[in-house]
């Protein structure tokens, strides 16, 4: 039996060593390559193939390499095979990376900053302390959790919105739709994490900065179609918003006359915020090949019902 990996090739080649060295009884091909199709039970793929099961008829598991699954076209996969997506340790460190950077980078105003600097300007802005400065991360999952962990630690008064109830030690974790106003109302710099689906596409919009305070800030680290780009570049230049830091955007990339390229404001980064890093999530992946084979619960199992 066999893995067969179709996404990056180059990636593909460390993901296939690693395998070599950790699990040298499994065998993975690197796609367009994978032997006897009949052999192939587990697919390693951003995107599978059309007509999956034509192409490896004794699939068992269609794995995504990414933390979320909003590439694939769930209505097109055979709804008896089981979808899992990527919860991998590298992908959360880098993730909570970013965000630290890109919240402390907003709480010591680097935009404004670098503004000044390309403006030859030395002037001291008034500081606002961690303590004062309350972040509130929308999703409270495998990644939202881990960086608002990290960010207590700076010392900022976090909070977390989430579907359904989360406990988390010393961080308050609001739920559901009717806490969502008060929970936007207390957040000055306000983080998606959440995933890509009907309810939440387009949910950062007018309506929801206008909840946030006065010079509240965002920061989009999730997917692009999740922010109206219009509505927050009419918000920033009211002042509504203070500033944004867009990991992701819709399109990717924008063209370029678009005006975030340009904006002080905003801080944009081409889609890096984190990636799925084989050494570890390979680990994750056996992990989750061993629970299969023994009947048991895999992590990250795809719930079709709710899209993520
Ligand atoms: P998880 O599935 O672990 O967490 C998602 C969380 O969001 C869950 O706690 C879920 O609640 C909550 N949620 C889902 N829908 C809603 C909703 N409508 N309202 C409120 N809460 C909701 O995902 P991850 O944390 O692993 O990843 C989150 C997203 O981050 C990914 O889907 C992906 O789009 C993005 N991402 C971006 C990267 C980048 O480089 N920019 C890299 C990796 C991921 P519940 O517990 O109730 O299910």
């Amino acid at each position: 039996m066999s893995i067969v990996y179709k996404a990056d090739p180059v990636r593909g080649k460390r993901w296939q060593a690693l395998l070599a060295g950790k699990a040298p009884e499994r065998r993975l091909h690197l796609w367009p390559e994978y032997g006897d199709p009949a052999a192939v039970r587990y697919l390693v793929a951003w995107q599978p193939p059309e007509h999956v099961m034509a192409c490896f008829p004794n699939l068992q598991v269609l794995f995504s390499t990414g933390a979320g699954v909003d590439q694939l076209d769930l209505d097109r996969i055979p709804a008896e095979l089981p979808v899992v997506r990527m919860i991998d340790p590298g992908l959360t460190q880098g993730m909570v990376e970013y965000v630290v950077l890109a919240v402390l980078a907003l709480q010591r105003d680097m935009p404004a900053y670098l503004s000044q600097q390309r403006a030859g300007v030395w002037q001291p802005l008034a500081q606002r302390p961690a303590a004062r400065t309350r972040v509130g991360v929308m999703g409270v999952g495998e990644l939202g959790r881990s960086v608002l962990e990290r960010l207590a630690c700076f010392g900022f008064a976090c909070e977390g919105w989430n579907r359904s109830p989360k406990q988390m030690d010393g961080v308050p974790v609001s739920s559901g739709d009717q806490a969502l106003d008060a929970f936007l109302a207390r957040t000055d710099i306000l983080i998606c994490l959440l995933p890509l689906t009907p309810a939440t596409r387009g949910l950062l919009n007018t309506t929801l900065f206008d909840q946030l305070p006065r010079g509240a800030a965002v920061v989009n680290v999730a997917r692009g179609p999740q922010l109206v780009i219009d509505d927050l570049l009419a918000a920033l230049d009211r002042g509504q918003l203070g500033g944004a830091v867009l990991d992701v955007v819709d399109p990717e990339p924008l063209p370029a006359d678009h005006p975030l390229w340009t904006h002080p404001r905003v801080w944009l980064t081409p889609h890096v915020a984190s990636a799925t890093q084989p050494e570890t999530a390979l680990d994750a992946l056996l992990a989750n090949i061993e629970r299969f084979e023994h009947g048991e619960p895999m992590q990250g199992e795809v719930d079709r019902s709710r899209g993520y």
